[in-house]
């Protein structure tokens, strides 16, 4: 079977967890450190939290933010769901904007319409490894202050105008789920400037334990979204190879819009030059006239796993039966849904397992 990916581990990530359980302190201790000196380093912020995952990210962000209900969260339709379940966690409510076709990012030009005066943030998503614009985000957060939190829960290493994603808004988001390009199990951190938005999320991640005059105190009702010691052991030998593997899939990417490029019923990702695109996933549009779900069945009696990208928020049973949106305002993120395509794409492929994909798709494809 060619997977869609497969996580890069080896013996020296059970050599660093070894060290953790030996030492016998397996939560949050020196790992946790190491890796969000890392994180902080390479995505170039002054701070990183480590905590359970991308989504626990997502929500200690909002609530850092002080949002809450009766507040309002820019959200883009297309997106794993974390990204908007998170602001219906905090009580507000996510107002959705269609995509960009093209990029599969927020469609920024439908943005300004959405603003009321609740709206206390935008929360782009760098669907797949790409970049949302973020010149325009900013913007029009500065126009109407609203704050940033960057869904870049699949874009670890991505750029924007030589900028590493995470460190442009106010908060970064990023996950360590397998199917991100490195893993540490289940894991997330949060990357930012700001000094009392750092305070807060430690607080936030820890049951809300502080100091107050020196002495151990409780100041929040707080969570437990720690990553552990044994996560972070696995983390930080995974993040030693994160450029080796974002350049490989890069190169695999780009046989992929090489193969690609002439086939009429299959659009390949669009290229933007201002952004290091990271693929996370490589995902395609076909045409309509194309059953996609067959596809992915035909893709799978030839061993090739294929899969649908990300989820039209409003046509989700919860979304759809809550808000009653119309399917009109979505037509990018409905097309993406329902014709989008995720291809294998991962450190242990070559050249020739994406060419098979290809000569596969295509006759599938021309089967009708
Ligand atoms: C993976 C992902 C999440 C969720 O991350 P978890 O670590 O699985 O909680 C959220 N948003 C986006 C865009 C993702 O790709």
């Amino acid at each position: 079977m060619i997977k869609i990916t497969t996580p890069v581990l080896g013996e020296e990530e059970l050599k660093e967890v070894k060290k953790v359980l030996d030492s016998g302190y397996l939560v949050q201790n020196k790992y946790v450190k190491l890796i969000e000196e890392f994180i902080s380093k390479y995505v170039g912020t002054k701070h990183a939290v480590a905590v359970s995952s991308g989504t626990a990210a997502l929500h200690l962000s909002l609530l850092s933010l002080g949002i809450k209900e009766g507040d309002e969260v820019i959200v883009p339709d297309f997106t794993f769901p974390a990204t908007v379940n998170v602001v219906e966690m905090v009580g507000a409510k996510p107002i959705l904007v269609d995509i960009d076709p093209e990029t599969f990012c927020i469609n920024t030009e439908e943005i300004e319409s959405k603003i009321t005066n609740k709206t206390k943030a935008i929360m782009p998503v760098h669907e797949f490894g790409n970049s949302a614009n973020m010149d325009e985000i900013i913007k029009v957060s500065k126009k109407y202050n609203l704050k940033i939190i960057e869904d870049a829960a699949c874009a670890l290493g991505t750029e924007y105008k030589k900028k590493k994603i995470g460190s442009i808004g106010d908060i970064g988001c990023f996950s360590f789920h397998p199917r991100k390009s490195v893993t540490t199990g289940e894991g997330g951190i949060i990357t930012t400037n700001d000094p009392e938005i750092y305070e807060k999320l430690q607080i936030l991640r820890n049951h809300g334990i502080s100091k107050v005059e020196g002495k151990v105190d409780f100041v929040l009702p707080g969570y437990n979204y720690r990553l552990t010691d044994i996560q972070a052991a696995i983390g930080v030998v995974q993040l030693k190879k994160l450029e080796e593997i974002i350049d490989k899939k890069i190169n695999l990417a780009e046989i992929y819009n090489r193969e690609l490029k002439n086939i009429d019923k299959i659009r390949a990702p669009k290229y933007q030059e201002e952004v290091r695109h990271t693929y996370q996933t490589y995902h395609v549009i076909l045409s309509e006239s194309i059953n996609r779900d067959e596809v992915i069945k035909e893709l799978k009696k030839n061993e090739i796993e294929s899969n649908y990208g990300a989820y039209a928020i409003h046509a989700l049973k919860y979304y759809r039966e809550k808000y009653k949106l119309d399917d009109s305002e979505f037509k990018n993120s409905l097309k993406a849904y329902n014709q989008g395509l995720a291809l294998p794409l991962s450190y242990e492929l070559d050249e020739k397992d994406v060419i098979f994909v290809v000569k596969k798709l295509k006759e599938i494809i021309q089967k009708g």
